[in-house]
């Protein structure tokens, strides 16, 4: 008999190897690996959807089901992903369904709609009357409880109908088809509209929408010349997030200068199969290699993937791919509808779309033939997902190089200690850029300013040195990019008599304060109150903001300098759709004097007039227990200071700081990424952390505090019995934001060199889970974890 494996759509320990079903003979021929079906599952059949990874036979067809139905007529996950998932599955410690469904755009996860089909006309008119494709989910529990009666006496049965069948857009063209018919066509001359719409056509005979036509003339005089063959209709599927790329003018490669030809010739005439790190300071013409490799493997009739973190994702950086390739561009991103990722995922699986460009998820892209895979800013923690499964976009591409012996670059002009350190042992070629690329920008002198000493009188934000530079771009008619570290800076509410802050109900952290909705809101887990008016603990009135949330900066800067125009860029203006489009382009356009930001504004922005950039707090990122502190620090001041001085105008920049002499500081002040690397290793190595070490997290979490550590300690000696003396095992303790959504948090680290007994040990706790007797345990396993 002839079997499918299929892994199902139910992320459990006992789920997570495929289960055999009977292929029924109607489907036989027709499913392939790759496919999505529907499957009975369980003990009540309850139809699941699945992924078919396998063909097989049997001769158990006694105790098997079969497949209910097929949803694809082509394979949606080709031979390469299918092995990629097999791949991700060892490393990632999360479920195979987990890791297939991060392949496929949302639309095609998602279940799909019941639509219920009456089977017999009695029950049709009994139930059904004057109504058409009913859908299940949309029914009143009553209303349900019936169907599912009907259903049990085989009087209705359901139908599944895809939500991105429903998706799919259309637009209707018109053509004519025949002009010497049309000339020759005869129209009775009392019939005035169909004699107006000859004359039109004669005039007009090219491609049109329909929607502009039946603006003027009816759908029925349409029919009529469509049905007399004159006209002919064209349905085109539509890509609902390209509407924009007709706008941008195409552009030519410019001539690259020595450096940057020299790492372009490195990598299209290289013959190790080594990935590439290629080092290049801000503005030293990065992109324009990118590009100009891309061409390359374009000519050669490949496909290429190009990353950017999501946070740089912005119009500038898309509108340089889509001028240099126009059409052939696939662009994904996070701001897309479920629709939009749909259609560019489309573009991209049918072999129309030859470069893709888009942040983390879009190293998955269903490309046949991939020449190039460049990442950019490789050191951006965003490359790896924080929710399952906690992939690195960079194990994916090297799998898929791999796979498609394409080059692959990893570009930045900070590079990871990881990366920069492979590059070191030879397991990376590396690549330096080392001067900007136009001749005329020189790299921004940099000034460190101690905010302990500098304390003043006119402002709690801002030195009077960086007040005064700012006043004197304003009066230069210059553009200034200032930047908020927003992490751990957020505006919150304090009680000036008691101190009381008001903390989440739900977590253990204060709420931040929103003054546009008048609200006190917990980033974690979505908290919402008003804004109390007195304390709630001593019901003072002196309860007032605190801190410094990029809200409270606007306010201060449109007091400090009533004439200019002053742009905020954070999570909150940005919330609408092409907000940060616009935003930008006022600020590119000159419509604004400054821009002011969180972190979003450090990466990727390239304004020639911007001659001032001012880091208004360096430290907030410094003081988080973080491994990484120093080196977060470090990148975000060299990308940001990157901002300033890009064209021929000479760039400043300002860094207010509490810790003037800390290293990454200091050494970002002189742009000096050689020394702070040798600096950061020798820390690393001391304290036994990555690139030295690989590590692994594991957040335990239960709603009671108690059974969270009981479990901790379980884990920790359970891993201490299979692990050798060379790896290293901390904690528990608790998470430094201890309880969020009510769950207590303990976490353990192991820093390992190489350890196969570890991977089998970590997948045993993550099947602790599964056991009855742990209800309500949760557990996260991170390998190599960005964030602490
Ligand atoms: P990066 O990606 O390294 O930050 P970009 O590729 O954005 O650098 O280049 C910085 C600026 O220099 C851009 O304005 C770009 O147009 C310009 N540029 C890049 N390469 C060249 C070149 N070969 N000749 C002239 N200008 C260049
Ligand atoms: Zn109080
Ligand atoms: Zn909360």
């Amino acid at each position: 008999m002839k079997a499918a494996q299929v892994i199902i759509d139910v992320p459990l320990m006992q789920t997570d190897h495929p289960f055999t079903y009977l292929i029924p003979d109607n489907l036989q021929g027709l499913i392939q690996a790759g496919m999505r079906v529907h499957v009975p599952f369980g003990q009540g059949n309850r139809l699941v959807q699945g992924i078919v990874v396998e063909l097989s036979e049997t001769n158990d067809d006694e105790n098997l089901k079969e497949i209910r139905e097929v949803l694809d007529l082509e394979p949606v996950l080709n031979k390469e992903q299918l092995e990629l998932a097999d791949h991700m599955r060892k490393t990632v410690f999360s479920y195979k369904i987990t890791c297939l469904k991060a392949m496929l755009p949302n639309l095609l996860n998602s279940n799909y709609d019941k639509i219920v089909m009456p089977l017999d006309q009695e029950t049709k008119d009994t139930f059904f009357a004057g109504k058409e494709n009913l859908k299940f989910s949309t029914l009143t529990e009553d209303e349900q409880a019936t169907i599912l009666k009907l259903k049990k006496e085989d009087k209705v049965s359901f139908e599944y109908e895809a939500k991105s069948r429903e998706n799919k857009k259309y637009e209707t063209f018109i053509q004519v088809d025949d002009i010497e018919k049309l000339k020759d066509f005869e129209i009775p001359t009392r019939a005035k509209k169909k004699q107006e719409f000859k004359e039109f056509l004669l005039e007009k005979p090219g491609k049109k929408q329909v929607k502009e036509v039946r603006k003027n003339f009816s759908k029925s005089i349409i029919d009529f010349f469509v049905e007399n063959g004159i006209v002919k209709l064209e349905h085109v599927e539509l890509r609902r997030a390209q509407e924009h790329f007709d706008k941008i003018k195409a552009d030519k490669p410019l001539v690259l200068n020595k450096g940057q030809e020299k790492a372009y010739q490195a990598v299209i005439n290289g013959t190790s199969d080594k990935p590439f790190l290629l080092e290049g300071i801000t503005g030293s013409g990065k992109t324009e290699v990118y590009l100009q490799i891309i061409a390359h493997t374009l000519n050669e009739g490949k496909t290429a993937i190009m990353l950017v973190p999501e946070i740089s994702l912005t119009p500038q950086i898309t509108n340089r791919f889509i001028a240099r390739f126009g059409d052939q561009v696939a662009i994904l991103h996070s701001r897309l509808s479920d629709g939009e990722k749909y259609d560019e995922w489309r573009k991209i699986e049918s072999g129309q779309a030859k470069v893709v460009v888009g942040a983390r998820s879009a190293i998955f892209a269903p490309l046949e033939n991939i020449g190039t895979i460049i990442i950019d800013e490789e050191h951006e923690s965003s490359y790896k997902q924080d929710s399952n499964p906690r992939y690195h976009a960079r194990d994916i591409a090297l799998f898929r190089a791999d796979w498609h012996k394409a080059k692959l670059i990893m570009g930045s002009a900070t590079p990871s200690l990881e990366s920069r350190a492979r590059a070191e042992r030879g397991v990376y070629e590396f690549l330096e850029l080392k001067e900007r690329a136009n001749p005329l920008a020189r790299v921004p002198k940099v000034d460190i300013i101690d905010f302990g000493k500098n304390m003043n009188e006119k402002s709690a934000n801002f030195t009077l040195q960086l007040l005064e530079k700012i006043q004197e771009k304003l009066d230069k008619n210059e553009q200034i990019v200032l930047m908020l570290n927003r992490r751990g800076y957020s505006s919150f509410i304090m009680c000036r008599d008691c101190g009381y802050v008001e903390e989440c109900p739900n977590c253990d952290i204060s709420l931040t304060l929103h003054m546009d909705t008048k609200t006190l809101d917990c980033h974690y887990c979505g908290f919402q109150e008003a804004i109390p008016s007195r304390c709630p603990n001593c019901q003072s009135k002196k309860f007032r903001y605190y801190g410094s949330g990029t809200q409270k900066i606007e306010e201060e800067l449109n007091n400090l300098f009533p004439q200019a125009r002053i742009l905020r860029m954070d999570v909150d203006t940005t919330k609408k759709k092409g907000a940060h489009e616009q935003i930008l382009d006022k600020f590119g356009n000159h419509e604004a004097d400054i821009l002011l930001g969180t972190q979003m504004i450090a990466k990727g922005l390239d304004f020639p007039n911007v001659t001032l950039v001012g880091v208004i707090n360096a430290d907030t990122a410094l003081n988080l227990p973080d491994f990484r502190s120093s080196e977060r620090t470090f990148q975000l001041l060299t990308q940001v200071a990157g901002r300033a001085g890009r064209a021929n105008k000479e760039g400043e920049v300002i860094i207010q700081t509490f810790n003037p002499e800390h290293y990454a500081i200091k050494l970002a002040e002189h742009h000096d990424y050689e020394a702070f690397y040798k600096q950061e290793m020798q820390y690393r190595r001391t304290l036994a952390y990555p690139p030295y070490f690989y590590t692994v997290q594991i957040v335990v979490s239960h709603k009671n505090e108690e059974e969270a550590i009981k479990k901790s300690y379980e884990i920790m000696s359970l891993l201490a019995s299979k692990v050798t003396d060379k790896a290293k095992i901390l904690g528990p303790t608790a998470k430094p934001i201890a309880r969020t959504h009510n769950m207590y948090h303990y976490q353990i680290l192991i820093k390992y060199r190489f350890e196969e007994e570890l991977q089998i040990a970590l997948n045993q706790v993550l099947e602790m889970t599964q056991d009855k007797n742990n209800k309500g345990l949760r557990i996260i396993i991170d390998s190599e974890p960005q964030n602490f």
